[in-house]
């Protein structure tokens, strides 16, 4: 059952028994309730409108007659309309990674900062890292929580901590070799590009670097991809789930076991919910995640919609955790894509792309004209010199497994390796011109 390895941050908080854990849950539901209640003119009147009382929750049951928040609400009530400590008891803001429009201001009293970093740092230690380690961050710093949550957690474990941001990539190696880093927390989209960096420059990294994990999130990514980075880096990748609205990264985490990301549930509330008609779903059901804080002082938030798809492992797991797994995000729920009346998610179109021999890293998805979908789809070193001859195979290949997945057939253009645009931030999966 046990790893050698095994590492707990605080033991008695990762393993509390299922029934005291939910004790715990709806004793700080409670309190969160009638902190917002008192505190936040917002939430009182949607409390109202909803004819909730805090007094009224009994049990947990009792979460699905809360209201939910959107992240338009989080919007329409920027720039401080849900803070619910004095201003001055305000110690950060961080912003989210908004697209468009004003951004989503979250508020981080003195508490909230250490929670934050308390909470990364018990998911970094999950995957067995400990203070000997030397933690390069590849993360944006500034207004996103990404870089400076985990920059936090990785001192509180007593890491060297190498504040590198993102891009660069030089200079990344520079840092690596030089500092013998271990860890490194970064994107999918820059990890692979990393690891085409390396294979460029003939490093091959078992040998000539100290690697040995990768936190890899922030945007969805499969389990194909987790293992191109795997052999291109020569980590073990770790899965990570986060959102600045909750606490940022550290919010659920995969441990040694990379089965699923443990949810810290004495935080927060979890709950799965169809995207469209907002009703609970059964337990495994994939749908929406919707969560709840249960400690956050300066900025409590009920039942908020993340909009990102997954489902709930209620399956104990090996690491002796008592808190429930998600599965890795399979989608943004506003990421869905309507092709010719079919529904799919670019995450299905990677998931089929990253299984077959002779594709390379990159993709994108380009939509035009009337509903046209080209998939535009780069070749790896080997697809290229294993098949000099035209590659209809392939393209079939391609094209017969998107068909079997998304229900509609794309067109599929083969492309060198290093021919589409490449991406140090987060990658653009869908080009959408279409004129409907
Ligand atoms: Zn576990």
């Amino acid at each position: 059952m046990s790893s050698p390895d095994r590492a707990y941050w605080k033991p008695a908080e990762e393993t509390l028994p299922r029934p005291a854990l939910e004790a715990l849950q709806l004793d700080r539901l409670r309190q969160t309730l009638a902190r917002v209640w008192e505190k936040v003119p917002f939430y009182r009147h949607k409390l109202d409108e909803a004819k909730v009382s805090p007094d009224a929750v009994r049990g947990l049951a009792d979460l699905r007659r809360l209201p939910f928040t959107t992240g338009a609400d989080l919007r329409e009530t920027y720039p401080a309309g849900l803070l619910a400590v004095p201003p001055d008891e305000a110690l950060r803001l961080h912003t989210s990674s908004g697209t468009t429009g004003k951004p989503k201001a979250i508020f981080f009293s003195r508490q909230d900062v250490d929670n934050s970093a308390e909470l990364c740092a018990r998911s970094f230690v999950a995957t067995g890292m400990g203070r000997q380690d030397v933690f390069q961050n590849m993360m944006t710093y500034g207004l996103f929580t990404g870089a400076l949550v985990t920059h936090y957690a990785a001192e509180k474990i007593g890491c060297l901590v190498i504040p590198a941001g993102p891009g660069n990539s030089d200079r990344q190696l520079l840092l690596m070799r030089d500092f013998r880093t271990t860890a490194i927390h970064i994107t999918p989209s820059f990890a692979l590009y990393f690891a085409d960096f390396l294979e460029k420059h003939g490093v091959d990294p078992r040998q000539e670097l100290a690697l040995q994990r990768a936190f890899v999130g922030a945007e969805p990514y499969t389990e194909a991809t987790r293992r191109k980075i795997e052999a291109g880096l020569g980590v073990r990748a770790f899965n990570s789930y986060g959102l600045s609205e909750m606490n940022g990264p550290g919010v659920a985490f995969e441990c040694q076991e990379q089965q699923g990301m443990h949810l810290w549930e004495d935080h927060f509330l979890m709950e799965i919910i169809d995207p469209g008609s907002g009703e609970p779903l059964p337990l495994g059901a994939r749908g929406e995640l919707v969560l709840t804080t249960l400690v956050r002082e300066a900025m409590p938030i009920l039942r908020y919609r993340t909009r990102d798809i997954t489902s709930i492992m209620d399956a104990p797991c090996a690491c002796g955790r008592t808190h429930r797994r998600i599965q890795r995000i399979t989608g943004r729920a506003d990421d869905m894509l309507i092709v010719r009346g079919v529904n799919f998610y670019p995450q299905q179109v990677e998931r089929i792309l990253m299984a077959i021999e002779g594709v390379g890293r990159n993709y994108v998805i380009c939509l035009e004209g009337l509903d046209e979908m080209t998939v535009k789809v780069e070749l790896s070193e080997a697809g290229m010199s294993d098949r000099p001859e035209p590659m209809y195979a392939l393209q079939d290949e391609i094209v017969s497994g998107l068909r079997a997945e998304i229900l509609t057939k794309p067109k599929v253009e083969l492309v060198p390796p290093g021919a589409l645009p490449v991406s140090e931030g987060k990658a653009r999966r869908v080009i959408d011109n279409r004129k409907l």
